[in-house]
């Protein structure tokens, strides 16, 4: 059967063919999903049924239902070599194969897959149907509808054309078929080297229109709320300058471009031209996502100071998803899509599993963040098994992914506004401690000071009463001193001064003198026959008579530098400058005739004496010595005894100038 039509765009794809592209496993899988897919395309590959030449015609009349799955009713032949043409797929004897499950996956591949089906249009007129194939970057999408062995309608597709040129401007391949009534052939064909993946439907248009909002509203919905939460976000970085929520805002941003890429609405919305864009986008924005997602692990677990080991893994991952980065743009997408989805598993377990780590460890701000996570890979997990069948697929299964997602999403934002108020209140409880240390540190100080000053007081009073009681003690020495001072230089009896007194200051004297040039008398005088006094009269009488001439003669020799001395016994001296030597012995004739008229009432008694006076006058210089006017004068007193006492003599000094 040779078709008389052919599709001009048909081939177009073919020049493209080594662009390895991983196909979706569903438009609307959260991006974890997309590595399930891949790691599980083998296990949930759909495994051909034996051959079979016939295959269940899907019969549609009026009132058959709005969405119909082909899933089941398809058979698929499978082309090794990628060079099979519609005309040899019409053949009779080409091997095709029973599906048996809904939503077939034939994971990475780079076979050609051939699927046809029967519609049986039993109603008496043109049925409009649309064709979905919800899997938006399949390289190349082929339809072919043929009738009575014409083709009726053709559609060439893929993502490697610009989404403009799209019969039906919707993110996933809408092929619109009117359906001829009796029986309806339609062969589609699809290569993508990556997963290949037919879950076809076909929809009354009413109905597909009605679900389509649905599913945009809900995706609408999604992606308002990853916004909502990027600019609320950002608004909390600004106050806060937390980088955390640059690696959040990071991760919700790469997340929400990597959904847009998959689901399709970028290229149909963002860059509908850019298909070269558009084919690396996805492994750009996973890797961006890995990035972030790592980033924000080590920042928000402080895992630096929790532990190195997973520190370093984490960055490892981190700088790994740095360095695949650029490499998205110079790569070929097969390649650099199959290291994210091989380093993204890694590292959503790797923070998963930290987080519990970290929470379980006593790290009470990782709760919301485990929730977070969990959320997500519940979602994936309910997709996932409603992909096998397990539990019915419905609205909120197929979307269970995404939904997650959003969780994850809203939770993370509230993993950071409950470590902000953690990190608060343990700020403020750490204030408080502080404060409180701080006062107790200031009472401290201050009694500190208090005892110090009031010991500082009675050190001063001590130091006080301490110096009044030296002032006093020193005075009293010093008034012991000059008492002693004055004992040893008074003669006891007479109180004028003693020998030992008069030596010393004599030599002062004579010093005076000899340095003023003036004269110096010596007066020594002896009282005369004394002993008979003592005799006579008792030795108390003898002392009232040495105490008497004292008390005599001192009221006359007031001369600052006049020295009065007892020189021993009952003889006296008499030292005074200032008497040449007529006015000496005038002075010691005035001392011997008041002494002569002095008389000692002692005990009844009268008693009267008198003494002899030796007396030497010279103006002294550094040859003589006290010790020569003292020895001259002597000598002349001693003339004086031998004259007959009572009476005055001089003696001469040699080497004396008078
Ligand atoms: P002359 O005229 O030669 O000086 O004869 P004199 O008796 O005065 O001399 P003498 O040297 O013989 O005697 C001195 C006496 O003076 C002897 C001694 O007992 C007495 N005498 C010395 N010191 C004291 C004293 O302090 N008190 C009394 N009462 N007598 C004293
Ligand atoms: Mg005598
Ligand atoms: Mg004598």
């Amino acid at each position: 059967m040779e078709p008389p039509h052919a599709d001009t765009r048909m081939g177009q794809n073919r020049n493209h063919r080594d662009a390895l592209k991983m196909t979706r496993c569903n438009s609307c899988c959260g991006w974890l999903l997309v590595l399930w897919c891949a790691l599980f395309a083998s296990w949930a590959a759909a495994a051909p049924a034996p051959a079979a030449d016939t295959f269940p015609a899907l019969t549609l009349s009026k009132d058959s239902s709005g969405r119909i799955e082909l899933g089941t009713r398809m058979g698929v032949l499978i082309d090794n070599s990628n060079t099979l043409t519609l005309e040899q797929v019409l053949r009779a004897d080409l091997p095709w194969n029973t599906i048996n499950r809904k939503s077939p996956n034939f994971g990475f591949t780079q076979d050609a897959y051939w699927f046809r089906f029967q519609i049986n249009n039993v109603t008496d007129r043109n049925l409009s149907r649309l064709i979905e194939l919800p899997i938006p970057f399949l390289d190349d999408v082929r339809l072919y509808h043929i009738v009575d062995g014409l083709i009726l309608d053709s559609y060439s597709l893929g993502d490697e054309l610009p989404f403009v040129q799209r019969a039906v401007r919707h993110r996933n391949f809408i092929m619109p078929v009117t359906l001829a009534p009796g029986s309806n052939l339609l062969y589609l064909r699809l290569a993508s080297a990556g997963t290949v993946e037919a879950p076809l439907r076909i929809w009354d248009p009413v109905k597909f229109h009605a679900a389509s909002n649905d599913e945009n509203l809900l995706q609408g919905g999604a992606i308002g709320i990853m916004v909502i939460m990027i600019v609320y976000n950002l608004f909390i970085f600004f106050s806060t300058r937390d980088i955390n929520y640059i690696y959040y805002i990071g991760f919700v941003a790469s997340y929400m471009m990597f959904h847009l890429s998959l689901s399709g609405y970028a290229f149909a919305y963002l860059w509908p031209y850019s298909v070269r864009w558009n084919s690396i986008a996805i492994s750009t924005f996973i890797a961006f996502t890995a990035l972030f997602t790592g980033l924000f692990a080590n920042h928000f677990l402080k895992l630096r100071q929790f532990s190195k080991p997973a520190f370093f893994t984490v960055r490892a991952m981190v700088i790994f998803c740095a360095i695949l980065l650029p490499l998205t743009f110079m790569l070929p997408y097969s390649t650099t899509i199959r290291i994210g989805a091989a380093i993204v598993v890694p590292i959503a377990v790797t923070v998963l599993i930290l987080g519990y780590w970290r929470w379980w460890r006593g790290a009470v701000f990782a709760r919301f963040y485990c929730l977070a996570w969990t959320a997500t890979l519940f979602g994936v997990g309910i997709l996932s098994i409603s992909k096998q069948g397990w539990i019915p697929l419905n609205i909120w299964t197929e979307n269970a992914s995404q939904i997650g997602i959003v969780l994850q999403v809203v939770l993370l934002s509230f993993t950071l506004a409950d470590r902000i108020n953690n990190d608060r209140s343990l700020r403020l409880n750490a204030q408080a401690v502080a404060l409180a240390h701080e006062r107790k540190a200031r009472a401290s100080q201050q009694a500190l000071i208090e005892a110090t000053e009031s010991s500082n007081r009675e050190l001063e009073q001590r130091v006080q009463l301490r110096t009044a009681d030296l002032n006093a003690t020193l005075e009293q020495l010093k008034e012991a001193n000059d008492h002693l001072q004055l004992l040893s230089t008074t003669d006891g009896l007479t109180k004028i001064s003693n020998r030992a007194y008069f030596d010393k200051a004599v030599s002062t004297e004579l010093r005076r003198a000899a340095r003023q040039q003036s004269p110096m008398t010596i007066i020594l005088f002896d009282i005369d026959h004394f002993k008979a006094i003592n005799d006579t009269y008792g030795h108390l009488a003898g002392d009232a008579c040495l105490r008497g001439l004292a008390n005599l003669l001192r009221p006359r020799i007031h001369r600052a530098g006049d020295i009065f001395a007892r020189y021993g016994g009952e003889e006296f001296v008499l030292a005074i400058g200032g008497f040449d030597l007529s006015g000496s012995i005038a002075l010691a004739q005035e001392f011997r005739a008041a002494i002569e008229a002095m008389q000692i009432d002692f005990d009844g008694a009268a008693i009267r004496f008198t003494a002899s006076f030796g007396v030497v006058c010279a103006i002294p210089n550094p040859s003589l010595r006290s010790q020569d006017f003292l020895a001259s004068a002597d000598k002349a007193l001693y003339q004086a005894k031998h004259d007959g006492r009572n009476c005055v003599r001089v003696a001469a000094l040699q080497k004396t100038v008078l």
